[in-house]
């Protein structure tokens, strides 16, 4: 059977879609549920329920109710920020270690706990249609990094799916919203805001074929983020327990302020029989919620400004924003869309269902009920890897567009070099030392005089988004073939942090480059020097012989400096000095040649 499911796997709630007769639909469960929180309780014999079932055991047994796992997928215990590890479930944090999960005196994987979700969404999906399903699309945000990535497509293949694409989340939104205008040209812009990511994609649309011109997010910021703050807030008014029972008791107060506020102006939150038979009451305005809020839905202005600077485009350009993930349905974040973007957004699908409605489109696209619909992705940030003198060189420019192969040939630094070490690296600085360090590995080669030896780097980024390098010397035709699956996992605040201080030190960087760039260059010409002289030194006149001494010197004095200006001018002066002298060394060579 070559039907496809399309699944969004959210950080709240998860759905499956499958295309029925050329329409999306979206699978209930047999509540008639289409939405599944994303939760999972072991019960005391270690049975997991999940669901909505689980939600209500959230109250009841937080250390055994497992919430917004997305936000822990593909990390190790580094990776985790304070404010995330604040979760009512044990999580076991190692360094260098992936972050597992204990409950019931078991620990789990991030994946596993997926895996239970996905395996719920199947069987829902096989008790409505009558017959297995094995193939699935499984989205993810923008800005998951490959080991996020790798982590959810292995939920899949635990869950018993075959996971045919991943794909981001802003695209599949843009299909859901685009399938109706195939005929146009048009700009569009994704603002997701969920549960506890956000992403921010610019697309454009042209006769069928999609393609992302930029995208931008935080796979941490959400309404995970807005409860917490109205938490924080009733705790400040009072609220008298502190039992883990009773915080999420307030945590479920919370969300249910915050959903209630977007079309009420006031609510009154009770939240009675609290330890020691306490009972607590509170009134929460819409203002109150706002100025909560605003500082948390604010951040999402730099990365809208981000994207579309990445995308060439003023506001006035896209022809529609559209509206994704439940926390879109707040009234003060359509005010800032509308405020970032300078028009009214478009909120024709519904927020919460758009994404996997796209996943299902893709789905079809792929088992070929779809037709006429190409999709393009693109890459977040630049890869490349390290060269010479620790600079970055850059392999794939961010934004490009993927799937995409890209190459480059590189030489070797030393005289009977016999292996390069291939630094793979992600970022947008100039200097390698400020990028991330991806992987590294070892190509091996036959030794031969420096500048000699050609090593091929090829990166390849698959339709998944995962990078694929190869390593071959070209002499040999030896390569080697790496799959760079365990990226560092780098949380997206340093995606961001990333992009902000390549343009916050753009200057030094491209200082510290040009520097680095004309010390190799002087370094080079003192050792061609080095060897002419030892070569046909002594047939060079002593005149000459003083003013490239004299030049060479000028250069090492330069060298101390660090004063790129005057290091230029030092080797102009020398390439200056040498001109006869390369003369004579060509003749030399061509004399002494074949014929
Ligand atoms: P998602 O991750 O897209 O499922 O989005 C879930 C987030 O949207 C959660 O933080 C929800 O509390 C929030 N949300 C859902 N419905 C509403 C609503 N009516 N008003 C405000 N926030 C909502």
């Amino acid at each position: 059977m070559n039907e496809i499911v399309g699944i969004d796997l959210g950080t709240t709630n998860s759905l499956i879609g499958v295309m029925d007769a050329g329409f999306p639909i979206l699978i209930a469960d047999k509540n008639g549920e289409r939405l599944t929180p994303s939760v999972v309780h072991f019960s005391s014999d270690g049975t997991p329920l999940v669901g909505q079932p689980a939600t209500r055991m959230r109250a009841l047994k937080p250390a055994q109710t497992i919430y917004s796992i997305k936000r822990f997928m593909g990390l190790r215990g580094e990776d985790l920020r304070e404010s995330d590890a604040d979760v009512s479930y044990q999580l076991e944090r190692k360094s260098g270690k992936a972050l597992r999960i204990a409950a019931r005196g078991k620990s789990h994987s991030p994946e596993e706990i997926s895996a239970l979700i996905l395996g719920k969404l199947k069987a829902d999906a096989e008790a409505a249609l009558g017959h297995p399903v094995s193939r699935a699309v499984i989205t993810v945000p923008a800005y998951f990094n490959d080991a996020q990535r790798s982590a959810t497509k292995r939920a899949g293949e635990l869950a018993g799916f075959t996971v045919e694409r991943i794909v981001n989340e802003p695209t599949a939104a843009a299909l859901a919203y685009g399938l109706d205008k195939l005929e146009g040209h048009s700009k569009i812009a994704v603002f997701d805001l969920g549960g506890g990511t956000f992403d921010i994609s610019i697309l454009e649309l042209n006769h069928g074929v999609f393609e992302v011109l930029s995208t931008n997010g935080n796979t941490r910021l959400g309404g995970d983020d807005i409860d917490n703050a109205i938490m924080a807030h009733l705790r400040a008014k009072g609220f008298p327990a502190d039992k883990p029972e009773s915080i999420a008791r307030l945590r479920e107060a919370a969300v249910d302020a915050k959903h209630r506020l977007s079309v009420e102006m006031s609510v009154t939150i009770e939240i009675p029989f609290l330890e020691g038979g306490q009972n607590f009451s509170a009134e929460l305005t819409r203002t109150e919620l706002e100025r909560l809020s605003r500082p948390i839905i604010e951040q999402t202005r730099a990365h809208c400004r981000r994207s579309l600077a990445d995308a060439k485009l003023e506001p006035s350009d896209l022809d529609e924003v559209i509206l994704v993930g439940g926390m879109t349905r707040m009234p003060l974040v359509r005010t800032l869309v509308a405020e970032i973007f300078g028009r009214e957004p478009n909120t024709s699908q519904n927020p919460d269902e758009a994404v996997a409605i796209g996943a299902t489109i893709q789905a079809g696209i792929l088992s070929g009920a779809v037709r006429d619909v190409v999709l393009l992705d693109v890459t977040p940030l630049s890869l490349g890897i390290e060269t010479f003198g620790g600079l970055m060189n850059v392999i794939i420019p961010r934004n490009s567009t993927i799937p995409i192969k890209a190459g480059e040939m590189f030489t070797t630094a030393v005289n009977q070099q016999r292996s390069m070490s291939i630094k793979v690296l992600q970022g947008e600085r100039e200097m390698a030392r400020d990028n991330w360090p991806l992987g590294q590995f070892e190509i091996e080669f036959e030794p031969a005089p420096k500048g000699v030896a050609r090593v091929g780097v090829q990166f390849e980024i698959d339709a998944n988004g995962i990078l694929h390098v190869l390593a071959r010397d070209t002499k040999t035709g030896a390569e080697k073939v790496v799959e760079i699956n365990s990226a560092v996992d780098v949380s997206d605040e340093a995606v961001e942090a990333m992009i902000s201080e390549s343009l916050e030190h753009a200057f030094d960087d491209m200082s510290e480059r040009v520097w680095t760039e004309t010390k190799l260059k002087a370094e080079e010409m003192l050792s061609a020097v080095d060897a002419a002289f030892a070569q046909i030194g002594d047939t060079i006149d002593a005149a000459e012989k003083e003013r490239i001494l004299g030049a060479a010197t000028q250069v090492r004095d330069s060298l101390a400096t660090h004063d790129a200006r005057k290091l230029q001018a030092a080797n102009n002066a020398l390439d200056e000095a040498t001109q006869n002298l390369a003369a004579v060394l060509v003749q030399k060579a061509m004399q002494s040649g074949p014929g």
